[in-house]
C-alpha cells in the first residue's frame, strides 16, 4: 500500500502521511553503535489500515523491530505523526 503524497516511495510507510512515528531510545552505553542517533521507524499504511487502532499497530511495530533493538534500548517513545507538534502518545518501557 502506496501512499499519495509526492515524497511516495513505494515502501508502504512514509515520514509524511504515516500516523505513528516510533523512536527507539538508545541506552546511553550503547550511542556509539548508532552514531545516526536514535532509529526512528514510521509505521505501514496498510497495518494503520487493519487494526484500524494505533495501539494495536504501535505494539507490532514495538515488537517486530524490538527483536533488532531490544539488547541497546529500554525505553520506545511512539508520536502520532500527523497531529501538530508530533506529540508523544505512548511510551513503552521495559522493566
Ligand atoms: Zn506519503
Amino acid at each position: 500500500m502506496a501512499c499519495k503524497c509526492p515524497t511516495d516511495n513505494k515502501k508502504g510507510y512514509c515520514a509524511k502521511c504515516s500516523n505513528l512515528r516510533v523512536v527507539f531510545m538508545i541506552d546511553k552505553a550503547f550511542r556509539h553503535l548508532y552514531p545516526n542517533g536514535n532509529p526512528v521507524y514510521y509505521s505501514f499504511l496498510s497495518e494503520e489500515k487493519k487494526h484500524n487502532d494505533l495501539e494495536t499497530v504501535a505494539k507490532k511495530m514495538i515488537y517486530r523491530l524490538g527483536l533488532r533493538h531490544a539488547s541497546h534500548t529500554t525505553v520506545v517513545k511512539v508520536y502520532n505523526n500527523l497531529l501538530s507538534g508530533r506529540p508523544e502518545i505512548f511510551t513503552y518501557k521495559r522493566v
